[in-house]
């Protein structure tokens, strides 16, 4: 036998290994049901995941809601494309000026409630497969909404929806009831480098 035929020899073992085991995980996953998605960390991919996501979901017809507990005024392309070009998706974002502008906790407060109020009907409402709470995380770590009332919702959600949090942070209690928590780690950041924040990439 050849080094090559060796190789590929090896590869087929490998492969056969990965799909018996892969082929087992799928069998013993037995429930049918939406999940719970917190995407956290320091690294750049958290948001623009969970717009991957709505992308997927729309590719099925689904009926997708994106609530942004965003404060600035910067404009970014997702809602750009939401607003404009896909009026299916129900989207709304909370708005105000930034806390260090505003410096106006109480205003953060009631707009952070306002946006709540928003997200809070998605959540109640199996007309929705699919409900974004982008940089819903901060509103937990100032205080600016109850913790156990969000957790609450997104417990009594519809079976079939799912749920994606994005923000850094996201306290103990809140992972523990999500079903998939993924991290995204910094390791380096254009930004750091000197390079400016892009159109279509970074907003
Ligand atoms: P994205 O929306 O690009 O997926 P994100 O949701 O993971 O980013 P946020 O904390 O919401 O991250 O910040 C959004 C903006 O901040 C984006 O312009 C992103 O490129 C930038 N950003 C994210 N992580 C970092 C970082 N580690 N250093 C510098 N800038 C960052
Ligand atoms: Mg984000």
């Amino acid at each position: 036998m050849t080094e090559d035929e060796k190789r590929n020899q090896k590869h087929k073992a490998a492969m056969e290994k990965q799909k018996a085991k892969v082929d087992s995980n799928i069998a013993s996953a037995s429930q049918e049901r939406g999940v719970a998605i917190l995407l956290t960390g320091n690294g750049k991919g958290k948001s623009s995941s969970a717009f991957g996501m709505v992308m997927r979901a729309l590719g099925y017809g689904h009926k997708v809601g994106v609530v942004q507990f965003i404060k600035g005024q910067q404009l970014s392309g997702e809602e750009i494309y939401l607003r404009d070009k896909c009026p299916e998706v129900d989207f709304y974002q909370m708005g105000t000026g930034f806390t260090w502008n505003t410096q106006d906790r109480s205003g953060d407060i009631d707009a952070a409630e306002t946006t709540w109020q928003k997200a809070l009907p998605m959540l109640q409402s199996d007309e929705y497969q699919l409900v974004v709470l982008d940089e819903l995380t901060y509103m937990l770590a100032y205080d600016y909404l109850d913790q156990n009332n969000v957790i609450h919702a997104i417990q009594q959600r519809p079976v079939e929806q799912s749920v994606i949090v994005t923000g850094r942070g996201g306290g103990s209690e809140l992972r523990e009831i999500m079903d998939t928590v993924s991290e995204v780690k910094d390791i380096k950041h254009a930004f750091k480098a000197g390079i400016k924040a892009r159109k279509g990439v970074d907003y």
